[in-house]
């Protein structure tokens, strides 16, 4: 049976901030929003709120519900302004993973299908979906992680997909094998320092600024894209300053270029 998703989109006013760009998926991003509200609540805190971050769809245990159209892009994976998860990939968050239980039980089972569904629409195999993880490493989703049931999971969904007539593969898969080569390298630890850090003269610098670098990079906010070591050099230059501007805006956060208290808590919650 076709699962009917109830729409509650984004205003045109708020694209800027929450879909700018026109998107043609190619994958599908899998998350648990580590929250116990409703996927209603869900996306109409999400559509309503003034941060960028954003997704296409959240399933609960009873209903599919979509905030942003699928022909935009929207911020739900971490990897930065042109990451593939953010500009190429649907969000589907799975609600009340903060708690488990019955609820989330059958909101998973729900999104499960819900998932199958989207890859059946579009003639793709399961080689299209993604979890967060994947794009940035951030440990999401979080509830599926750690009790083990990733490619259980998947799974699930091929299983779905298959009932529903659907592609084992999508025949494309040279880019998915690379991207699933690349996600899968370990993630380290950043020693992210608590001062304040910004552009002064002066210049400040030292190993503490390298590690601020180094984070930024890991969630592709180079400071200097494509310069040696990508511009990682331990001082605290306009063009980190850029990056560090680049990394507020799009997680919410007022964008001044000054690390600080506020940008080192969200750095080490999407790195941890
Ligand atoms: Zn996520």
């Amino acid at each position: 049976m076709t699962i009917t998703v109830k729409k509650n989109l984004v205003s045109e006013a708020k694209y800027g901030l929450k879909c700018p760009n026109a998107m043609t998926a190619q994958y599908i991003t899998i998350h648990n929003t580590a929250n116990d509200a409703s996927a209603a609540n869900e996306i109409s805190y999400m559509i309503n709120n003034t941060n960028s971050t954003s997704f296409h769809f959240a399933v609960d245990d009873k209903e599919v519900r979509q905030g942003i159209p699928t022909n935009r892009n929207a911020w739900h994976t971490g990897d930065g302004t042109n990451g593939t998860g953010n500009r190429k990939s649907i969000g589907v968050e799975i609600c009340y993973s903060k708690s488990g239980g019955a609820k989330y039980k059958a909101a998973e089972k729900l999104a499960i299908k819900f998932v199958a569904q989207l890859l059946k629409e579009r003639g793709w195999g399961i080689d299209r979906v993604r979890k967060h993880q994947d794009w940035n490493g951030k440990y999401c989703p979080h509830r599926i992680l750690s009790e083990g049931r990733w490619d259980k999971v998947k799974a699930a969904i091929e299983k779905e997909l298959k009932a529903l007539g659907g592609k084992a593969s999508s025949g494309k898969t040279s880019t998915a094998k690379k991207k699933t080569t690349s996600s899968s390298k370990k993630r380290t630890s950043y020693a992210l320092p608590s001062g304040i850090y910004k552009v002064k003269s002066p210049m400040m610098k030292g190993a503490s600024v390298t590690q601020i670098q180094k984070a930024l990079a890991a969630l592709y906010f180079y400071p200097n894209k494509g310069a040696k070591n990508n511009g990682i050099d331990g001082v605290y230059g306009p063009k980190t300053a850029n990056a560090v501007k680049r990394f507020q805006l799009m997680h919410g956060l007022s964008a001044d270029g000054i690390y600080g208290p506020k940008t080192k808590v969200k750095l080490d919650t999407l790195l941890k």
